[in-house]
């Protein structure tokens, strides 16, 4: 896995998780309470107390509420790392390197490397990434 793929891949996984998050709309005539842990996830809703699934739970009373500030910011780390991840893959930096007609750091630019360090306790994380 290259640099500019492992970052896309860390970008997917916070925007997948931005996307999953829901707000309960207010004035429900009910108690409820999301329960998950390893082996269950579950709304439990009452009284009289029952089991719904989550899924069915949030779609009926909830909306949609990802990070607004959180997506725009990922938006915009993609849009850097698609600059900065031309060709040779990882190699060349066309938009750090180019201007001094260098050849950069093997295995991605400095604005990569950067990018990529906070995801270096990651297991897919390559110690030769590090600026
Ligand atoms: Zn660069």
């Amino acid at each position: 896995m290259e640099l500019h793929e492992f970052l896309t891949a860390r970008y997917a996984e916070a925007r997948a998780v931005e996307d999953s998050k829901w707000t309960i709309r207010g004035g429900l005539h009910f108690e409820w309470s999301h329960v998950y842990d390893k082996e269950s996830d579950y709304v439990e809703v009452g009284p009289p107390k029952r089991r719904v699934p989550t899924e069915d739970f949030y779609r009926e009373y909830g909306e949609p509420s990802p990070d607004l500030a959180v997506l725009a910011d990922l938006d915009a780390k993609q849009e850097i790392v698609k600059l900065h991840g031309r060709l040779p893959l990882g190699e060349f930096c066309m938009t750090c390197d180019a201007p001094l007609g260098i050849p950069g750091l093997p295995y991605g630019c400095a604005t990569l490397r950067l990018l990529a360090l906070p995801y270096a306790s990651h297991p897919d994380y390559r110690e030769e990434w590090k600026p």
